[in-house]
């Protein structure tokens, strides 16, 4: 049903009322055909009992209905109309298109919910007011708030377990770390108790290794001059090139002379040239020219001139290793 023409304050354009109602279109649609508009409830309930347009009678189905064009909706849209609840009092004059939105916050209109009379707290539409019960409304006001107590309940319940299961953990994890602190503290203590001794010791071990460091660069400071002292170098030249330092030790050995050290000194071409190291009492002896083979010569390092021993004995029979021999220069060899 259109919206009743008494209720707008402008006049209102033929174009813009529904033939069937004859009110100003409300929810409009029209004709595909004929292009007649009506309002969509209007045309809907008349295309039921006959299938033809009420302005012209041409061939009208649902089928055929259609929006109507944008020119005629903007129009509509800016007719200036009274509030639907003028009778109640409402002296509000608005845009068609912001009936709807005026309806919902009408002070007038009876559905508006307003605050109990009777102080019960309920907001009451107006209209059900005289079918509104305190009593009865408070009882469902109080039924449902006592659902809600009980879900509060049950979820603070379930917190309560969570946060006692976490306070658990929490004294676990205390206890272990007391325990941990426990066996810190002792293992201080212990630390504690142990650094006196051992710097003590260490200090006792560095007085010891000093003393002990001196002790030997004296004693062998003192062993290396007696050695100096008491020792010599001797220079044994043109030995047979077979001969070898064991060799030549192992000889002196035989001949009751102690060296402390022999060593290659020279060895090429033919011969073969040894430094050996005794003590001075034994120099007498190495010196003696019987003690070396014909050919090999031996002298105090330093002191060829006045020391030199030409060897005077008959080479032994045998190898070299055991048996001393000098070398054969080549000029003799031929
Ligand atoms: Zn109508
Ligand atoms: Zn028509
Ligand atoms: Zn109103
Ligand atoms: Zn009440």
């Amino acid at each position: 049903m259109g919206y009743d023409i008494e209720r707008f304050v402008d006049e209102i354009d033929e174009e813009l009322k529904c033939p069937v109602c004859c009110g100003v279109l409300e929810d409009p649609v029209q004709g595909r055909k004929c292009e007649h508009a009506f309002c969509r409830k209007c045309i809907v309930e008349w295309v039921r009992t006959s299938e033809t347009c009420p302005v012209d009678r041409c061939v009208l189905q649902l089928s055929h209905l259609q929006t109507i064009p944008r020119i005629i909706r903007n129009l509509l849209n800016h007719l200036r109309v009274r509030c639907d609840f003028v009778l109640s009092g409402c002296q509000e004059v608005l845009k068609l298109e912001d009936l709807l939105n005026h309806r919902e916050v009408c002070k007038f209109n009876p559905e508006y919910p307003v605050p109990c009379p009777k102080d019960c707290g309920a907001l009451v539409p107006k209209n059900k007011m005289d079918r509104h019960d305190c009593v009865r409304e408070l009882r469902l006001l109080l039924c449902n708030q006592q659902k809600e107590i009980n879900e509060l309940k049950n979820s603070i319940t379930s917190l309560i377990s969570i946060a006692e299961e976490q306070r658990q953990n929490s004294a676990a994890n205390q206890e272990s770390l007391s325990s941990l602190i426990d066996k810190y503290d002792h293992l201080t203590m212990s630390i504690q108790n142990l650094e006196k001794p051992i710097k003590e010791v260490l200090m006792i071990a560095s007085r010891n290794s000093k003393a002990a460091d001196t002790e030997n660069a004296v004693n062998n400071h003192i062993k290396t001059a007696l050695i100096q002292e008491a020792t010599t170098e001797i220079y044994i030249s043109n030995v047979d090139r077979g001969v070898t330092p064991p060799g030549l030790k192992d000889y002196l050995f035989r001949h009751d002379i102690n060296p402390l050290s022999c060593k290659e000194a020279l060895r090429r071409g033919w011969k073969n040239d040894f430094r050996v190291v005794i003590f001075k009492s034994d120099v007498n002896k190495i010196l003696q020219s019987n003690l070396w083979p014909r050919g090999i010569c031996c002298f105090v390092c330093g002191e060829y001139y006045t020391t030199k021993t030409e060897g005077s004995r008959d080479p032994e029979e045998g190898g070299t290793l055991n048996n001393l021999k000098a070398c054969m220069p080549p000029w003799m060899a031929a």
